[in-house]
């Protein structure tokens, strides 16, 4: 019996016999028990186990009868002949029983004895005990019940395979009814309420067992619970409104052929899993229901970028706003894309994480090492991630490690515990904290942690368009998504000062889906499942880790003494470790300020020197695209340029050509060929068609595309910033 924090039960397994039998309770209550011993034992509390007088009444009326009408046995002797399985009356049996409920009183207390009757005594069909009696037939605890339905219990055991509900209902009134009546004989109870209790009807179908938190019942039977009755740290409410949401969900993610999803509620404080919902409710046939997707391990995506800005700022790498190269990158083969397949040229570490920008996180890792991110990934607890470093490589950083969400949940609280000086700890279903194992000495830097907080806790996020918008609250929550090669996974993680919700969207069996994204699916469920969630305040800034360091501006790094603007900020304490801007440089222009020169070419004493922000040629044609205010340096004077020759020519297609593009043998259009020369043979060059990058050239330059009919532009620029664009059409 899996039970909330409240004591509510969340879910039930049956016994490996076919039994519905709860575990023992503590206490049972006065009621059931005045109700147990006016109907079965009246002077239980009197005898030693057996009561001759019962006895004897019994054999008078027994004898007058001829048949057995009453076995005058006390509760003890019942318990007993339960305990050995209904055998056959006899005389000698019945004596073997008398001695043993004698030697039973000996040993326990008649307190504990009732509550053994009532925890085996048979409750008709295949229900046995007081409480999965109560479940069963009233979808109640014990202590819930009114007078009337406990006394239909008290009775039942009396002869269950005879009587039960749903059959003989008649008589099952009749013998409950003379039990209320010697109630209120005995003055148990008064007139009124044994007029209410008689109108009262009795159960006529059985309640269906309660499967609120099935996985977390799984989970705990296989950690060796089988047979108990676990409290769990588990939110009753909670717990049944994320169902609920859960259900909602996936009701329209089924349209699509989406039919898994899971939810899990943390509360930092302290570890306790508050909401557990370890998949949906799908009533398909073979889409892994039973599957645990909060233990399961799925490809990571982008889920896993948090930690390595936090280790980029923590040791000094980056600073929160450090620009960063978002530019077409060839890492040995390896070519990362962003997940819209363009390039802003350079972005702040911030809005990267942010915006989940894949470039710039497979440059950092390349800087931060692969094998030291494997292994505080590793000190986290991701213990899915056992391959060798170079067996993930740089796709480490973007989902090509397995991870399950309640690991990554866990990793995630004890970032946000440290923003509050705590120390990590183990999420667990059980009540109260457990800190970790000191082997997981993940080292988490105070300040470093806050600002990774407030990078996730932005608005800018990627896929725009979609409606996250709509999601995000008042609240502060700092969150990020993740979405797996080919659509398989969507994930969402975030967190308040209080709680953490995680959320895993997809399908058991792995099969992708178009539109499973952490953004579109994974985030709103989260946002959701946060509005039932009390509003907490924000972190506080945690000022004693922090110190006042001069950044540029514009760049992100510390200031030098060419930067335009600078501010003072509160960065972790290794920032000043950290470069110095690389991208401001005095220049020198003419006296009208329009053009560059150099001291060959231009009067000395008329040279202005003036700061400019300067990006790599490659950066500055992507940061251009994005960034309208950006002004590239401006052009030399003419008779002033060092290098005034171009170096790149197309050769096909050319300046407004209309192509028609042949068909096969098989009636599918065959691919445009593209080609440009270029002088040097060891520049690379950059390909895009209609904005979208294509990917890039060294030495040969040409590309095959399959366009479609109408308008396009193809525009390449090579490593020095050099660009030609040429626009054409395809024609029918
Ligand atoms: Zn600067």
């Amino acid at each position: 019996v899996v039970q909330s924090e409240e004591g509510q039960i969340l879910s039930v397994k049956i016994a490996a016999d076919g039994q519905w039998r709860f575990p023992v309770i503590d206490s049972l209550p006065p009621t059931y028990e005045q109700c147990l011993l006016e109907f079965e034992d009246k002077h239980f509390y009197k005898h030693p186990g057996v009561n001759p007088f019962a006895l004897l009444r019994a054999t008078v009326q027994n004898i007058r009868s001829r048949k057995i009408v009453s076995g005058g046995s006390t509760i003890s002797m019942q318990c007993i002949r339960i305990a050995k399985g209904n055998p056959k009356r006899n005389l000698w049996i019945k004596c073997l029983e008398m001695f043993q409920a004698i030697r039973l009183e000996l040993k326990y207390s008649k307190a504990e004895i009732l509550r053994l009757y009532a925890s085996i005594a048979p409750f008709g069909g295949n229900i046995v005990g007081l409480e999965a009696a109560s479940w069963r037939y009233f979808g109640r605890n014990s202590e819930q019940l009114s007078i009337a339905e406990t006394a239909t219990l008290a009775v039942l055991p009396n002869a269950p395979a005879l009587i039960y509900p749903g059959k003989n209902q008649k008589e099952l009134i009749a013998k409950r009814n003379r039990l209320l009546k010697r109630l209120f004989e005995s003055k148990k109870i008064d007139e009124q309420t044994l007029d209410l209790a008689l109108d009262e009807p009795v159960p006529s179908r059985i309640y269906t067992i309660i499967r609120e938190a099935p996985h977390l019942l799984d989970r705990i039977v296989s950690e060796g619970g089988n047979g108990q009755r676990i409290r769990t740290s588990l939110d009753y409410d909670l717990q049944l409104k994320v169902n609920g949401l859960a259900n909602r969900y996936h009701n329209v993610l089924h349209q699509n052929e989406i039919h898994n999803l899971a939810v899990l509620v943390l509360d930092l404080q302290n570890g306790e899993v508050k909401s557990y919902c370890g998949n949906s409710n799908c009533s398909d046939e073979e889409v892994g229901q039973s599957v645990d997707l909060i233990q399961a391990k799925r490809s990571s995506g982008s889920i896993l970028k948090p930690f390595l800005y936090h280790g980029m700022i923590r040791d000094g790498m980056i600073l929160p706003y450090t620009l960063l190269p978002d530019i077409p990158t060839n890492f040995g083969g390896y070519a990362p894309k962003n997940f819209d397949e363009r390039f802003d040229g350079a972005v702040h570490a911030d809005e990267a994480l942010a915006r989940s920008l894949n470039v710039p996180a497979v440059r950092s890792l390349q800087e931060y090492g692969i094998e030291k991110l494997h292994k505080e990934l590793n000190e986290l607890g991701l213990t899915s991630i056992d391959n060798s470093p170079s067996h993930y490589g740089l796709s480490l950083i973007l989902g090509g490690a397995e991870t399950r969400l309640f690991e990554l949940c866990e990793a995630y609280m004890n970032l946000a515990r440290s923003i509050s000086d705590l120390k990590p700890i183990h999420a667990s279903y059980k009540c109260g904290t457990t800190e970790l194992e000191s082997s997981r000495n993940y080292n988490f830097d105070r300040g470093a942690a806050w600002w990774t907080a407030e990078a996730l806790k932005s608005l800018n996020r990627p896929e725009s368009e979609q409606g996250w918008k709509l999601f995000s609250s008042s609240q502060k929550i700092a969150w990020k998504t993740g979405t797996s090669f080919g659509f398989r996974d969507a994930w969402s993680i975030g967190f308040n000062s209080r709680y953490l919700v995680g959320v895993w969207i997809g399908n058991a069996d792995g099969e992708g889906r178009p539109g499973l994204t952490g953004t579109n699916t994974a985030a709103p469920l989260m946002f959701n499942v946060f509005k039932e969630l009390e509003t907490q305040d924000w972190f506080d800034k945690p000022m004693g880790s922090l110190k006042a360091i001069e950044v540029c501006k514009k760049s992100g790094y510390k200031a030098q003494a060419n930067c335009i603007e600078t501010e003072l900020k509160s960065f972790p304490r290794n920032s000043n470790k950290s470069r110095i801007c690389p991208y401001h440089e005095e220049i020198h222009l003419d006296e009208q300020q329009m053009n560059r020169v150099h001291g060959n070419c231009y009067p000395v004493n008329k040279i202005r020197r003036v700061k400019w922000f300067i990006l790599p040629a490659v950066q500055a044609y992507y940061y251009r695209t994005v960034n309208p205010s950006f002004e590239p340096l401006p052009d030399y004077k003419s008779g002033c340029n060092p290098t005034d020759s171009r170096s790149m020519e197309m050769i096909y297609p050319t300046e407004d050509s209309r192509i028609k593009i042949p068909k096969n043998l098989d009636e599918s259009l065959s691919k445009l060929i593209l080609q440009l020369s270029h002088l040097n043979n060891s520049t690379r060059v950059y390909w895009h068609l209609d904005e979208k990058y294509l990917g890039s050239t060294l030495g040969e330059h040409t590309f095959e595309i399959l366009p479609k009919i109408g308008s396009h532009v193809l525009s390449c620029v090579d490593e020095n910033g050099e660009t030609i664009d040429v626009e054409f059409d395809i024609i029918q």
